[in-house]
């Protein structure tokens, strides 16, 4: 490759979108060096999703971004393909909450700019090597006259979206289904039609809703109507004919801000890291944004992956621990892309699916049902596999491999929770039992990969010490020191020599 300029960097990050720009942060908040690159200049101007879930939530208060995003307003009653579900989780944050996706990139990219993220705007990847011990990126400046650019690092991840040109690049397959409906949508100015929320015609579904700012977004399918391939979006005439035909109001003398078709594709990149190379967010799977699942999956892989790569690009971790990325995400990811397929038929399908709405309807009835669902959806009850390394004759704690829920409880500094004390990134010796015991053992791993905190609470906490990881998932819960040092182990390395 014969290039201008070079950029040298630990991590490189393909698309500053939201996955993009909280992996960027989170690598930042491990120590690594990161450069993002991203082909836009300005940000988003595109309505895309709104809707942050509880576990997404959690994790912004992890890292102390709750306080700079305010309150935001909460999104009514959530739906399973259409259908009402009360989306009630226990813990803070319960529901779904209202967030424009501009908002949730523009508070994102300036955390990660204050932790030191180097950002490359204006440039598109467009060629992408792996070779000995770095991979090396060649970009295109999108602007006519400017110079190329080559990059090396050590690690590169597309988080480029659902066309991802890494994924292309470097080789990844993708697996599932092409879509086989769509939904038309379009942000339409200067109507005034009554709001309809998931309104079954006997020709097809209507919704719609007038924001605040009067501008009514409306969603139309015909039963039946197949997606088709499109390289552009769908011109305002095919939406209000659509409209027209489902649901009957004259939509037409209306100004069209933004006009999309999206269909019930189901892909997932059968890995998420091949060498150097990784994925996550859209770039990873694809799917028909039902419930505002797309962006929050996206999230929770950027979570997951960015405390792990920190370590393993700085050499604190063996490379076994970015392995445990996609055992732990890819399973997640396919769960998630089935309650979506299974949503999309509720929603998408005619009259044969009648009866199968029925059945749903009764069960969501049901408090465990409705719970169940609601915990899918919201990403609280994600539970990663608990390591093999433990007794294999003891039971698992209940909490291990699940994110830790928030409780307060009390130290010499005042009252926290279990939150707030993830925020600075590292792993937590959290100790409510006031034994000396795990203090000590974890004390070869106290060189700023985990802290140790002691404090007191009420007599229902459900545990007396956790190991938690950087993203609040629990390592290890009251159990024996060989298991405690086993998952320090696997989770943070080998212990720093006497
Ligand atoms: C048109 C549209 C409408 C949507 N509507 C909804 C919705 O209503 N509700 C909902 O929940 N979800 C919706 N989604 C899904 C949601 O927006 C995504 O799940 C979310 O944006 C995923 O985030 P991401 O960071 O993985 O990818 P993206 O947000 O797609 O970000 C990828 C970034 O990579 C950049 N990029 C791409 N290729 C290159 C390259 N070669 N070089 C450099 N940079 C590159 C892009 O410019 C972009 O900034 C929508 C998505 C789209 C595309």
């Amino acid at each position: 490759m014969s290039t201008a300029r070079t950029l040298d960097t630990r991590v490189l990050v393909v698309g500053a979108g939201p996955v993009g720009l909280l992996l960027a942060g989170e690598l930042r908040l491990g120590g690594a060096d990161v450069v993002v690159l991203e082909r836009r200049t300005g940000p988003l101007t595109e309505s895309r999703a709104s809707t942050l879930h509880a576990r997404t939530m959690e994790l912004l208060d992890q890292r102390g971004l709750l306080a700079r995003l305010g309150t935001p307003p909460r999104g009514g009653p959530g739906h399973f393909g259409g259908l009402t579900l009360d989306l009630a989780t226990p813990g803070p944050y319960a529901g779904q909450w209202k967030v424009p996706q501009a908002r949730t990139e523009e508070l994102l990219e300036e955390w990660a700019r204050g932790l030191g993220a180097r950002f490359v705007k204006g440039y598109r990847l467009t060629g992408l090597e792996e070779s000995d011990g770095h991979v090396e990126a060649l970009a295109e400046p999108e602007a006519p006259g400017g110079e190329r650019l080559r990059i090396r690092a050590a690690y590169a991840i597309g988080c480029d979206g659902e066309s991802s040109t890494v994924r292309e690049l470097a080789g990844f397959r993708l697996s599932g289904q092409d879509a086989t409906r769509e939904l038309l949508r379009a942000d339409v100015a200067g109507i005034d039609i009554p709001d309809r929320r998931f309104e079954r015609h006997p020709g097809g579904l209507a919704i719609a809703h007038r924001g605040p700012d009067g501008v009514t977004r409306v969603m139309t399918h015909v039963y039946g109507a197949p997606a088709r391939p499109r390289t552009r979006p769908p011109s305002f005439a095919e939406v209000t004919d659509a409209w027209q035909r489902v649901a009957g109001d004259d939509i037409g003398g209306g100004t069209p801000l933004w006009l999309n078709a999206f269909g019930d594709t189901r892909r997932q990149a059968e890995e998420y890291r091949r060498g150097r190379v990784l994925l996550a967010g859209d770039a990873a799977h694809q799917q028909l944004p039902a419930g505002g699942q797309a962006l929050n999956l996206g999230l929770q892989d950027a979570f997951n992956l960015g405390w792990k790569l920190a370590a393993v690009a700085l050499g604190r971790a063996p490379e076994s621990l970015l392995d445990t990325y996609h055992a732990e995400r890819h399973p997640v990811g396919r769960r998630t892309l089935g309650n979506i397929a299974t949503q999309a038929h509720l929603l998408l399908g005619g009259p044969e699916v009648e009866p199968l709405r029925e059945l749903f309807t009764e069960l969501l009835r049901l408090p465990p049902a409705r719970a169940h669902l609601a915990a899918m959806i919201s990403g609280v009850d994600v539970r990663y596999p608990v390591d093999a390394e433990g007794d294999p004759e003891g039971e698992p704690h209940p909490l291990a491999g699940s994110r830790l829920p928030r409780l307060r409880f009390d130290t010499e500094a005042g009252p926290t929770d279990t939150f707030a004390v993830s925020r600075p990134g590292s792993g937590v010796l959290l100790d409510l039992a006031g034994g000396p015991r795990p203090g000590r053992t974890v004390t070869p791993w106290t060189d700023g990969r985990v802290r140790v905190v002691r404090g007191t609470a009420g007599p229902d906490a459900p545990f007396g010490a956790v190991l938690l990881r950087p993203d609040g998932h629990v390592a290890w819960a009251d159990g024996t020191d060989r298991d405690l040092r086993a998952a320090l182990r696997r989770w943070f390395g080998p212990p720093q020599r006497p």
